[in-house]
Formats: structure tokens, sequence, C-alpha cells
């Protein structure tokens, strides 16, 4: 027996040996070196880039960046909160690609405190699993807040080139790794979250140029990505260890708020053209003789489905035949794979079917979905410059909005018959009496001009975002009537 267990050692290869105590020593000596243990909580500041995940201008691009003017975190390791607060610009001239258009320095503030999430202003509850699921493990993959948690939790090690990695689970389901160098140091900190496009997505945290702050060692450069772009690039000017009224408390209207549901409320457009809202992203039902399209799948696996359960309400006896995406930023495309699993067909941009098939590939353990729990293989109609889906009577016509600086593959839809524009992110439709921001209003131009140089007689657009207009709205918020 003793013999066999020898023999078995011998032949593990020497990079994957793992330390009897999961690397404790390793880590009590890291957290000497660094000075984490007479840390109980920390303030840091800087100034950098942020890329915004998900909002690529073409599906291999990096995430489009903006500049973060200043940036400050504040974390309590002791009851597990922390406030990160970020002033953010738009780049001269702005990154090509998506995320919500503003203007002048924009406010971040984003608050955890335990299970609770909230940002300011107004302490708005952020659903309960971004709690866990972002914002502690932001702590963790801090260089002491990834040595406190290692401490004091059960940890595997083993011998990498120049140091040693040692991995533990989080809150019993999130794999963290970090690699500690042999002088003690923590280089990176490894994560994956769930995703509902990306699967399990990996979020690595790198640090390099660290700097002594009265005994407490802390990296001046610190760069994080997640889905495998960067997502903060930030450099550290200024370090308070044992920071002052770093604990926060989440308020009450946080710890009452219930997370809310996904609702879909349909209004009829024309015969057999149903707009579905009720969220942050709309979708457009289109009815054939004998089978249904819809036009977008938003955020989520449970926003589709609220969608669809709607859709069934509205057409009981047929089918979805074809889910058509506009773009692929993410949330736009995060709830496709359930219309995977439904059995519908996908119909993008040509750009868009290679970049779906590998991301859906991955592991998805944190949050299985129905595709992963009844395998289908995806089928794709892909659209280069227009497609148009008839049966019958009833045409959609998709076309490219050629020169778009928001996404480089966008799709909008046409229904001739209704005269009815269906766009996603190029025009939404602004309240009453409210201007678009300039950035927004390029996109709309862009969209205006390829409206024209198709010659499409639209009398009312069904925006992805926003309510349904009349197509005069268009011209209007542009200055072009
Ligand atoms: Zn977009």
């Amino acid at each position: 027996m003793f013999k066999q267990k020898r023999l078995l050692l011998l032949v593990v290869p020497a990079g994957l040996a793992l330390a009897q105590d999961g690397g404790k020593a390793i880590l009590q000596k890291a957290a000497v070196a660094m000075g984490a243990a007479n840390v109980k909580s920390m303030q840091y500041s800087g100034s950098g880039k942020a890329g915004t995940l998900g909002q690529s201008h073409t599906p291999q691009a990096p995430w489009p960046t903006v500049n973060v003017n200043s940036y400050t975190r504040t974390i309590d390791f002791e009851s597990q909160s922390s406030k990160e607060e970020m002033v953010r610009t738009l780049e001269t001239p702005p990154a090509k690609g998506g995320g919500a258009p503003f203007v002048g320095e924009q406010k971040q503030v984003n608050m955890v405190a335990g299970l609770y999430a909230w940002n300011q202003p107004g302490a708005t509850p952020v659903p309960a699993n971004a709690a866990l699921e972002e914002r502690q493990l932001q702590l963790m993959s801090t260089p002491q807040g990834f040595l406190k948690q290692a401490l004091i939790t059960n940890t595997m090690s083993k011998k990498v080139k120049g140091g040693t990695e040692v991995s533990f689970s989080a809150f019993g389901r999130f794999k963290v790794t970090g690699v500690i160098n042999n002088q003690g140091i923590v280089e990176k900190v490894d994560t994956w979250l769930p995703h509902p496009l990306l699967g399990d997505m990996e979020m690595e945290t790198v640090f390099t140029d660290y700097k002594d702050y009265g005994g407490v060692k802390f990296p001046s450069h610190i760069v994080q990505s997640q889905g495998g772009h960067m997502v903060l690039d930030l450099n550290v000017n200024n370090v308070v260890p044992n920071a002052p009224n770093a604990v926060l408390l989440a308020p009450d209207n946080v710890k009452a708020a219930k997370t809310a549901a996904e609702v879909a409320v349909s209004q009829k457009l024309a015969d057999g053209v149903w707009f579905i809202g009720g969220g942050s992203h709309n979708s457009v039902l289109v009815e054939y003789p004998t089978y249904l399209a819809v036009v977008e799948a938003p955020l989520s696996e449970e926003r589709s489905l609220a969608v669809i359960a709607e859709v069934k309400k509205l057409v009981p006896n047929k089918p979805i035949r074809y889910l058509i995406n506009t773009h692929h930023h993410f949330d736009h495309s995060s709830g496709l794979r359930t219309y995977v699993a439904e059995g519908a067909t996908i119909i993008t941009n040509e750009g868009n079917q290679a970049y779906y098939e590998q991301a859906w590939k991955a592991q998805r353990t944190l949050s299985p979905d129905n595709l992963s729990r009844m395998p289908k293989k995806a089928t794709f109609i892909t659209v280069k410059d227009k497609y148009v889906l008839t049966e019958g009577d009833r045409s959609l016509e998709l076309y490219l909005n050629q020169g778009d600086n928001h996404n480089g593959g966008i799709l909008f839809g046409y229904l001739p018959k209704d005269k009815i524009l269906i766009e996603a992110d190029d025009f939404t439709p602004p309240a009453p009496g409210t201007a678009l921001v300039p950035l927004a209003k390029t996109f709309g131009e862009t969209l205006y001009d390829n409206l024209q140089r198709l010659k499409l007689d639209v009398q009312q657009i069904a925006p992805l975002h926003g309510r349904p207009v009349p197509f005069a709205e268009m011209p209007t918020a542009l200055g072009k009537s």
C-alpha cells in the first residue's frame, strides 16, 4: 500500500505536486511580505481607462474604452464591504462601439456590503446575485483581499514558473486562483463569473510595479480583463492602508429590495406585428402564414422566457422558426441561446456566426441554461448587406446599416407592407422636449442616411429601446425638419 502511494507521487509531474498544507505556508509568507495581516481596510486611487464589456464594434475587437479621470476604491475586509467611485469621460473622438452614450463627466458609485449591492445616487439596489458574483469577487481580486480570504479557506496549491498558484472556492461556487511569486508577492488573481452569452467567463486581474506604503505593498498598475479584453487599466497613485470610515452598511431599502422578474408587455402595431416591451429592451413579433419570427433576444434567458411566453399567448399555434439578432452587443444577444433551445434559426450578420459558435462552446457550470441542459446545434442564416424573410404576403427586409460607429455589423428591419422600421441603438426616441446627446445623434444620422440610400418609406419606428413612435420624430430629433 505504502509503496503504491510512493509510486503514484513519483509519476505526478512536478508542476502539479500539491503542497501538503494547500499553500498555507506560502500564503503566510506573502501576508507578511505584503503587510496584509495588519490591514483591516484600505483605500486606493488613481486614473486610467475602462473597457465596456460586450460592446465592441466588431465581435473580435477589444471592448471600447473610455477615460477614467478619477478612481477610488475603499474596502473594509472584515465587513466585506466596498465602495468604488469612478468619473468617466468619452475619448476624443469617442471609441467606436456601444455603451450608453453620455456627455461630459459620468460619475459611477458602486457599493457592496456582504450580500447586498447597490449604486449611488439614490441607493439603487442591484440584484442580489450581483453582490456575490461581481462585487464580492472584486474584493478577493485585490492582493490583500485574495490573501485574507485564502488564509481562512481550504486551499489547493501547485508550483508554477516563478512561484506558486493557490486556489480556493468562494461562496461554495466560484473558483478563485492567485499566483504568488517567490518573493511572496501576489502577481495575479483569476476567477470566473456566470455570463448568459459567454458561459463561465474569466475575470483576470494582473498586478505590477509594487510600491511600499508604510509596510503595505500595493501595485501601481492594475489591469483587469473580463471575457478576454480589458475592462479596467488603472494607474494607482495613492494608497491608504487602514483607511478611516471604510465600513459600509446596506441601507434598509436595499435590504428589502426583491429582484424584479422580467415582464413582457405587448402592443399591436399592425395586423400580425406586435411590439413586446415591459423592460429595458424590446422585441418585435412578426407573424407569417405558418410560423413566427421574433426580432431580438436581449439580456438573458429570463428575458427570453418572458418574451416567448407572451409570443405564445399572442399566437398560440405557430412555432417560432426564426430569431433575428440585430447585432452582437451582449445586451442584445444574451437571450439568443434560449431561442436555439426553442428550435429557432438565428438570422444575424455574417460576422457573428463564428463568434457565437465559439462563445457557446464555453463551460456553463456557474449558471446552466436550457441549451446547456439539452444541447442542440445552433442553426444560422447569415446576412451580408440584405436579406428578405418571406412567406406568402408577409415580408421582413433586413439591411446592414452601413458606416455605423455603434456596431460594424448592425442590421435593421423593415416591414414594407406596414412601413415599420425595427432598429436597435441607432435611434432611441428621446422623451418629448429632450435632446439627443451628440454621440447618439451621430448614430441616428447614420441610420437616417441609410434609410435615404435605400429609399425606404418608413411611417412608424419600433425601436428596440424606448417606445414606438411615428417616423416624423426621427428627423425632428436629428434637427432635419
Ligand atoms: Zn449596441
